[in-house]
């Protein structure tokens, strides 16, 4: 089928939810570079919204689906023992603050998840507090609470009234909105540490420590949204790690399965302990092949030592990019490999990356007219600098 036929049953038969797309169908992926029918190639800078860690057609991906595949086992549900989903567990918990995990097939459903696990936490003590707390310009997903969850009118106005209730938000980086907010019905607060769809805005060292100090005080429990942030991207495993502050929940997706979709909720012994049989659960969550597929990639970025890596190539990207003389940037920010470029109202971001793209260049958007990158974590100097030329000659 070629490109045209596909736009058409598209157009026809899709949910109009994503309108008309970027005009390209990639077949083929090798590496950080995609390939569309015609056999053009494209260097990747967003990974599939900062999914494919480990770009295309990587081994430690590749090779571990096709031999789970091979056992001919893709699926046997939780009311069996499952290998890979222990070992990946046990990982996430080797390498991060967490005592224990639970697995999703996605960013929503583990935010969901965390959102029952904060209530159940508190239920469990008898406490009446349910409310969560979270951020103007945030994203966590689609699904109801989510929404509910999700700082911004566009996702949020159709939907009214939103469920469930108690979810508010206050502006982000401000310490003093959170703290006139909360009361003694106040659960969790629920923060990404660097927002991705709002705009690659990271959170202030002394706003994230703050809310966490406050949090303290109270008695709250502070859940952190790391599904972009996470899996090595932004210069350490989770992001949460540089601020020197500590979850009690953390939910991570995105780039877990580095194409395989699959969700996790990491929580610590103290909100972990509340949860009791058939509090939660899932059929498809912690799938046989999701978590072998995850399991693979994970031991290899994690053996690699990829978020040292992402926090090199992203200082040298940065850097690169800030060496762009032109007055259509405003700002370059981000940590690692998830940056933002803040640019002037008179060039709209959304026709930037079509131009980009015609270029052979795949890069996306944020809220705020920002030209979001978050390229696959092998992506190389050669490849970076070329990317940061071709922006150069767009913009110049
Ligand atoms: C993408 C994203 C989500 C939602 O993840 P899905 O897998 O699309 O449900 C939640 N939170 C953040 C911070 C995200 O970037």
């Amino acid at each position: 089928m070629n490109l045209s036929e596909i736009k058409q049953l598209d157009a026809e038969h899709f949910l109009g939810v994503f309108g008309e797309r970027c005009p390209v169908c990639f077949v083929r992926g090798e590496g950080c570079t995609l390939y569309d029918q015609d056999g053009r190639a494209y260097t990747d800078l967003f990974a599939g919204i900062a999914v494919n860690a480990l770009g295309y057609n990587h081994p430690a991906v590749t090779d571990a689906l096709i031999a789970q595949a091979k056992t001919g086992i893709l699926h046997t549900s939780n009311l069996y023992y499952v290998e890979p989903q222990a070992k990946l567990a046990a990982l996430l918990c080797a390498n991060t603050f967490a005592d224990r995990v639970f697995f999703a097939n996605s960013g929503a459903e583990a935010n969901e998840g965390a959102m029952k696990l904060a209530r159940k936490y508190f239920y469990a003590q008898g406490s009446k507090r349910y409310k969560i707390l979270s951020a103007d310009h945030s994203f966590h997903g689609r699904t109801l609470a989510t929404v509910a969850a999700t700082g911004h009118d566009y996702y949020q106005a159709p939907y009214r009234p939103l469920l469930p209730s108690g979810l508010t938000q206050v502006p982000y980086n401000d310490l003093d909105a959170l703290r006139a907010a909360m009361d003694e019905e106040t659960a969790a607060v629920l923060l990404e540490p660097m927002q991705g769809e709002g705009g690659v805005t990271p959170a202030d060292p002394e706003y994230l420590r703050g809310v966490r100090t406050l949090c303290d005080e109270q008695g709250v429990l502070l859940i952190l949204d790391e599904v972009q942030t996470g899996v090595c991207r932004t210069g350490s495993l989770y992001c949460h790690e540089q601020y020197g502050v500590t979850p009690d929940i953390l939910t991570s997706a995105k780039g877990l399965g580095c194409g395989f979709p699959i969700g996790a909720i990491l929580a610590s012994e103290k909100v972990a302990s509340a949860i009791a049989i058939g509090d939660h659960g899932s059929t498809f969550g912690g799938n046989t092949l999701a978590c072998a597929v995850s399991l693979s990639a994970m031991t290899y970025l994690i053996g690699h030592n990829f978020a040292a890596l992402a926090k090199e190539k992203g200082a040298y990207l940065m850097s690169a990019l800030r060496s762009i003389a032109s007055e259509k940037i405003l700002e370059v920010r981000g940590m690692g490999l998830l940056i933002g470029i803040q640019l002037a109202q008179d060039c709209p971001a959304g026709a930037l990356m079509k131009r980009l793209l015609a270029r052979g260049f795949v890069a996306g958007t944020a809220a705020g007219n920002v030209l979001r990158l978050a390229p696959p974590l092998i992506i190389s100097r050669d490849e970076m600098d070329a990317f940061v030329l071709a922006l150069a000659q767009e913009l110049g």
